[in-house]
């Protein structure tokens, strides 16, 4: 039999089928890298003043190796960089990196030990913490690069450079000098392991179990209304004593009590304690009381007046006597006082609250109001100095039980047991913290000092105020992410900025070594940012304040004996002033960046420190649009840890199947919520992948002797189907962009993959007779070459922003024919490209026609194809080419299809003739196939008939039966149709086409 092979045009392309992505992804960022791919797309666009798109990146922190989460959001970041780049934007990437703070510092305290940490000066250990950080940043710029993310990657902006220390001091400087910066003794978290105070972002709670234990506070005297009254009987001792019982659980914090709160109308009564003496606590608390100190609770033993009646009063009755303090050694001349506060909680304790102004937030509050002492005896490292008096150098958890003992000996102590309850702990070592009053410094929410808000009608605002107004002022995506940021900026209390650290940028004011005072103002911050500038942040420990600061210097009290701060700023300002020390501070960039994006916790972390100091120093919001996006989960929404064994590794992934699978499994979630990943969701996003690469791979290898400009048909020349799909080309592209203009990146993936499943399955698969087996200049192949030219370019473009590897790939595979940019270069990579443009070069009533005509003609496939299946399973034909289709409708249906070429229709339909027979149906809708043999050659025939094959589809106006019958043709051996063979005498042996385009190629057999 003669080979007809050579006379086909089957496809040709060496872009492999097998994708191997691990392996060959890297040469492919080394190619970018070695082109300088992102440094030319961003200046292509500057140099046509193209706005800019500035995406500005949340410094992930320098320690350890990437995550998922970190993986996702770079990923997410790259994707807007990489598609605002196409729409035409100026969109320069500078990655940066978080690279002061606590956890390295303590990394390499912990590396040192004890010993040498002694040993060590404050400018050798940040060496050491700047190596630390700077090793970390090469590996992760290695694998964030390897996950295909461009950007300026030899040029980041790192939070240790000078410059961005500077930056601090700028921010710091403009909000000090508003006033809405200050210094003050509060009580906040402080961590006794970590010597450091803890922002509200760097809590977490763990239950533990806490001494709890019930205490009396010896009033000093008797009201005059218990010294009249009875118990069970008897009149009170002339000699008894009455104490406020208080319940506590940091029996620690007892020598730091000076007042006790309660509440103000609440009656309080009396109950005889066991050694005669009176207790007195809120009457609603009296039984549950009496109950932890073991009393008869059928008979409490009640104060009551002469007729009976429980003698109560009000708690504003008790603040007019004063009590002695529990462990009063140190100060013995200090009273406590009973205060009111509208805090206290009749629910639980006594209602009479110990209070240690030093140790806690409402007790800090009651101090200020009240005018109360603060006793701090706690040391940084949580040891008690002179001022526990007895417990003078214990460890205040060592302390618990030492003094719990001592109450016990003193008779204080009226009962004693243990709690499990919710305790806030260090986010870093995971210990307990404590509250503790220190001098700090802090921005304020509420002081009405910001100057730029000001206006000749209203007043300077306080920062709460200023960026509570501001948030109407951006977009949020997704809206309901507002909630969130604003309802934090309402509740925070004051931020303290200061911490007691080492690797960090130091507080830029000096303190008079004379009286203590701050010593700031805008000559001195101008000074500390030119040093900042030219030496960094070291220069603050190794520098004499005296050869920087202006000549004459000093403070208010005369004295120009200045003491640089020795405490840092919180981590979280640093990195929020990014907007100054980045966005501004580079020529490339500007502030307001066009958008931030980072993960829902950021809220509370990077977003509301970079609003606080961009409100803070200008005014304004440092974003256009603020995105917010989920947490990676595992596939059953649980967070990833090592304890379950379900996180998944971003590295090990791309070693395993690539980096453009997790970067398509990205692009494809609903960032807005939580996004889950596991081996199973993987194994589905290589299956859409594969769809991807198969279907481009086929364009490839079918275009290979296609030149756009010399081939391409104009569109209304092409043939029907080919129009059709070129109609909707056009829709998925403006759909797709849509999408993606919109933030829904998923929606604009799950439509492209869509498409590319109904636009292999309908369209690709019935092509291929015509590809392959048409003469290759014909007018038919070169309109579907059209169509597949046109699918090739738009979606290796509409795909590259999340198969960065894969469409690079076919890029390289695409003839340079295809790759000419305006001035008629070659574009050497699919990332220096524009975003697709899509012109339909066809009538509006033509495209009308077409969506029409072929919206039916594909609901009658979807019956032939079941109708082919059915035949085939009964044995009828073998594959679908041997068939005979015969479609009986009415006339209206029958019209539509054979408006439509007949040999389009046989294509379409992958058989070898197409048949109508009308046919007038009664009232009922229904679809059948029913299947019929032909008379002559089919054994089964008799009862080959099959009934009601299909189900009614949706479409109730049509009316549709299919009959299948095998071809009584001949296979023809050139394109394997069953046609009449033989009609061209030059060409016996096989079909009319192919006889005609054999006499084209010049073939002979
Ligand atoms: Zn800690
Ligand atoms: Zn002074
Ligand atoms: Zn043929």
């Amino acid at each position: 039999m003669t080979n007809f092979k050579d006379t086909m045009n089957l496809p040709q392309t060496d872009f492999p089928m097998r994708a191997n992505l691990s392996t060959r992804e890297p040469a492919w960022v080394d190619f970018w890298q070695e082109k300088n791919i992102h440094q030319r797309a961003v200046a292509a666009r500057e140099a046509t003043g193209a706005p800019p798109f500035i995406v500005h990146d949340g410094p992930p922190y320098a320690n350890g190796h990437i995550h998922m989460g970190t993986a996702y959001n770079k990923i997410l970041k790259d994707l807007v960089v990489k598609y605002k780049t196409m729409r035409g934007y100026y969109s320069p990437y500078v990655p940066g990196w978080d690279c002061h703070g606590q956890p390295i510092e303590h990394k390499v305290e912990q590396d040192l030990g004890p010993k040498r940490m002694a040993e060590i000066t404050k400018p050798e250990l940040r060496e050491l913490c700047r190596d630390y950080a700077m090793g970390w940043i090469d590996v992760q710029r290695n694998e964030f690069k390897r996950l295909g993310v461009l950007g300026d990657w030899d040029n980041p902006y790192l939070t240790l450079t000078h410059d961005y220390e500077a930056g601090n001091v700028e921010v710091f400087k403009k909000m000090y000098l508003d006033g809405v910066v200050y210094r003050g003794r509060k009580s906040i978290h402080w961590c006794i392991r970590c010597h450091t105070a803890l922002a509200e972002a760097e809590i977490e709670y763990y239950d533990v179990t806490s001494p709890s234990v019930y205490v009396a506070f010896k009033l000093d005297g008797m009201l005059d209304a218990f010294k009249a009254g009875y118990i069970n009987g008897e009149s009170v001792q002339s000699d008894a004593s009455a104490s406020l019982v208080i319940w506590t659980t940091t029996p620690w914090t007892l020598p730091s009590n000076v007042a006790v709160a309660v509440s103000e109308d609440a009656a309080y009564v009396a109950l005889r304690g066991a050694d005669g003496n009176l207790l007195v606590l809120a009457k609603e608390r009296a039984e549950a009381i009496a109950e932890v100190l073991e009393m008869d609770t059928e008979n409490l033993p009640l104060l009551v007046d002469g007729s009976g009646q429980v003698i109560e009063v009000p708690g504003s009755e008790l603040t007019k006597l004063t009590y002695q303090r529990p462990i009063p050694d140190a100060h013995p001349d200090l009273k406590g006082r009973i205060v009111v506060g509208e805090h206290v909680d009749l629910s639980t304790g006594t209602g009479a609250v110990h209070t240690a102004t030093g140790h806690g937030h409402e007790d800090y509050l009651m101090g200020q109001k009240w005018g109360l002492e603060t006793i701090m005896p706690v040391k940084e490292n949580g040891v008690f100095d002179k001022n526990a008096g007895p417990f003078e150098g214990l460890h205040i958890y060592k302390a618990n039980p030492k003094i719990v003992e001592w109450l016990k000996d003193k008779g204080t102590l009226l009962a004693e047991s243990k709690i499990e309850h919710s305790y806030p702990h260090c986010w870093r070592c995971k210990k307990p913290v404590i509250f503790r009053a220190t001098e700090q410094w802090f921005v304020s929410m509420d002081h009405p000092g910001l100057k730029h808000a000001a206006t000749a009608q209203a007043p300077a605002q306080s920062l709460r105020q200023s960026a509570l107004d501001k948030v109407d002022s951006f977009n949020w995506i997704p809206d309901r992410s507002k909630n969130r940021l604003s309802g934090m900026v309402e509740s925070r209390p004051d931020w303290c900025i200061s911490r007691q650290r080492s690797w960090g940028v130091p507080i830029p004011a000096h303190r008079c070594k004379d009286c203590g005072e701050v010593v700031a103002n805008a000559e001195t911050f101008d000074a500390i940012i030119a040093l900042f500038k030219e030496h960094g942040a070291d220069a603050w420990f190794t520098t004499d304040p005296a050869d920087y600061l202006p000549a004459g210097t000093a403070c208010t009290c005369g004295c120009e004996q200045l003491e640089p701060e020795s405490d840092i700023v919180d981590v979280w300002w640093e990195s929020g002033v990014s907007h100054t020390s980045v966005l501004q501070a580079r020529p490339e960039l500007s502030r307001p960046a066009q958008l931030y994006v980072e993960g829902t916790d950021q809220h509370r972390g990077w977003f509301q420190s970079a609003y606080l100091t961009s409100i803070g120093a200008y005014g304004k919001a440092p974003w256009e649009n603020l995105m917010t996006h989920g947490f990676t989960v595992d596939g059953e929404g649980r967070k990833m840890s090592k304890s379950i064994g379900n996180v998944i590794s971003p590295i090990e992934i791309t070693d395993k199947l690539g980096a453009d699978i997790i970067r398509l499994w990205v692009a494809t979630t609903d960032f807005t919520v939580d996004v889950g990943i596991s081996d199973e969701i993987l194994t589905r996003v290589s299956d859409s992948y594969r769809r991807v690469r198969n279907s481009l791979r086929f364009l490839l290898g079918n275009t290979y002797d296609f030149i756009p400009a010399r081939d391409a048909l104009p569109h209304a020349e092409l043939l029907d189907t080919d129009k059709y799909w070129m109609i909707r080309l056009k829709q998925l592209h403006a759909k797709v962009t849509a999408y993606n203009d919109d933030w829904k990146f998923y929606l604009a993936q799950r439509e492209a993959l869509d498409f590319l499943g109904e636009f292999s399955a309908l369209y690709i698969d019935v092509l291929k007779d015509r590809l392959y087996s048409d003469a290759p200049t014909s007018t038919s192949r070169r309109s579907a070459q059209t169509v597949l030219a046109a699918s090739l370019n738009l979606l290796v473009r509409t795909f590259a922003p999340v198969l960065v590897f894969t469409c690079e790939e076919i890029w390289s595979f695409m003839a340079d024919e295809w790759k000419l940019d305006e001035s008629g270069e070659v574009v050497e990579s699919v990332h220096l490209c524009d975003w697709p443009e899509f012109e339909l070069d066809l009538s509006k009533d033509d495209i009308d026609t077409q969506l029409s005509t072929f919206e039916q003609v594909l609901a009658v496939r979807e019956q032939v194809t079941k109708a082919l299946e059915d035949a085939r399973t009964a044995g009828l034909v073998g594959k679908s080419q041997e068939a005979v289709v015969t479609v009986r409708s009415d006339i209206q249906v029958l019209d539509t299809l054979r408006s439509i070429d007949s040999e389009l229709l046989e294509e379409m339909f992958i058989v070898s003739e197409v048949n109508f027979e009308e046919v007038e149906f009664d009232g009922e809708a229904y679809v059948e196939s029913v299947v019929v043999p032909t008379a002559d050659n089919s054994a089964e025939s008799e009862d080959a008939e099959v009934e009601d094959l299909a189900e009614a589809e949706a479409n109730d106006d049509t009316h549709i039966e299919v009959i299948i019958t095998k071809s009584s043709l001949e296979k023809c051996p050139r394109c394997w149709n069953y046609r009449e063979l033989g009609t061209d005498t030059s060409h016996k042996d096989v079909c009319a086409r192919c006889a005609s385009v054999l006499t084209q190629l010049g073939f002979s057999c």
